[in-house]
């Protein structure tokens, strides 16, 4: 007998615009007809929308998520003989925007649970030379915001959230992003509030951290062929503006969608050999990732992978031992957490549109896993 094979990604982009397919292309031929392409009518649109959404003043279309961070350090005067304090279990961009100013990334280890920074640890790195924290809400968890913005003001240090991960997150009842002197989100497709190409925003309540980054956005000019200073061409699109205008008023939902689909995994997987996803009680993750940790990650990975289902390892190097930062002097075990997460963890599909089929058949397949493990297979 022949089993016919699933094929289950971790994400289903085609799947999501399928569902909106009339009204992103009512907005994309309404844009094309308009004759602006760049900023303009459809940007600041979206940016209205964006501001009211995470409840601030300000919200600036830039060209990428990492533009945002960037252009953010950039406007708040951060750059050589400076310090800033981030994680290490993230994306690459979280801490390459640091190097990019020619400020000094400080990797402090992260919490076993949360993968989110460890407080403690940031307390512990501060120095005269401390000029920011970037607290990264990975995998769509809140950190710890409160006692970071504590550290802050005692220190007299910015915080900027990368949120590119966690835009709709609530930390207490805050939306993510709100919280720091800014926050930073990214529009890349596979985000949970993703485009059709790359797309950024910062969001803070600064008016005049907010004029400087409207300025650097357009090469440093106000007006326009007047320039004031450096900057950078980091443009939001208004093609991405508009179909990101039709897609916004479904992110809650999406993200409620996945909540309830992580509780699915959470309760089916509870009495196997893993860690799973852990979110503390006073704040809501909108599960960018579902991240479970195991010590036999890589033969899980090679087992799920010959039953047609997608998974990805969310990070196989932490930052501090990235090549490129290796002469920052961070050896095998000065941040250990995040060296053995590396080591163990990976994703699961999660995405709005799973079916209950396909989340059944990973299921099923991470317990098949399980109980050869056991049976000694
Ligand atoms: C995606 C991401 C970024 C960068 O966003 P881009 O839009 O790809 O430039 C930064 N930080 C984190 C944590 C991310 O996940």
């Amino acid at each position: 007998m022949t089993m016919t094979l699933k094929s289950i990604p971790l994400l289903d982009l085609k799947a999501q615009y399928e569902s909106l397919q009339s009204e992103i292309q009512a907005a994309v031929l309404k844009v094309l007809a308009s004759g602006n392409y760049i900023m303009g009518p459809y940007v600041k649109k979206f940016e209205d929308e964006v501001a009211s959404y995470c409840n601030v003043k300000h919200a600036i279309g830039v060209a990428n998520g990492t533009d945002a961070l960037l252009l953010t350090l950039d406007a708040l005067g951060i750059g050589p003989g400076d310090e800033v304090i981030t994680s290490p279990f993230t994306f690459f961009a979280s801490a390459e925007v640091i190097s990019q100013v020619g400020a000094t990334p400080v990797f402090v280890d992260i919490e076993p649970d949360t993968y989110n920074i460890n407080v403690k640890s940031i307390e512990t790195a501060i120095t005269k030379k401390t000029k920011a924290i970037i607290p990264v809400h990975i995998f769509g968890q809140p950190a710890d915001m409160d006692e970071i913005m504590k550290l802050a003001e005692k220190h007299g240090i910015y915080v900027i959230e990368d949120a590119c991960q966690a835009i709709g997150s609530l930390y207490k009842n805050n939306k993510v992003g709100s919280i720091g002197t800014a926050g930073c989100f990214s529009f890349f497709p596979t985000k949970n509030l993703g485009g059709y190409g790359d797309g950024g925003m910062i969001v803070t309540n600064d008016d005049q951290l907010a004029q400087k980054i409207r300025i650097l956005r357009v090469h440093g000019s106000n007006p326009k062929y007047y320039h004031s200073m450096i900057g950078y061409n980091s443009r939001l699109d208004s093609l991405q503006a508009a179909m990101l205008s039709v897609k916004l008023p479904y992110l809650d939902n999406w993200n409620q969608a996945r909540v309830e689909k992580a509780k699915i995994y959470n309760e089916a997987l509870a009495d196997l050999p893993i860690q799973l996803p852990y979110v503390k009680e006073d704040r809501q993750s909108i599960y960018h990732l579902y991240i479970i940790q195991t010590n036999y990650r890589d033969e899980l990975l090679k087992y799920l992978k010959e039953k047609g289902v997608s998974s990805g390892v969310y990070y196989p190097v932490p930052l501090h031992r990235q090549n490129v930062y290796l002469d920052l002097g961070y050896n095998i075990g000065s941040l250990p957490v995040a060296e053995k997460s590396a080591l163990g963890t990976m994703a699961l599909p999660l995405y709005p549109e799973l079916s209950i089929g396909d989340q059944n058949y990973v299921i099923n397949m991470v317990r098949d896993f399980f109980n050869l493990k056991k049976e000694g297979k």
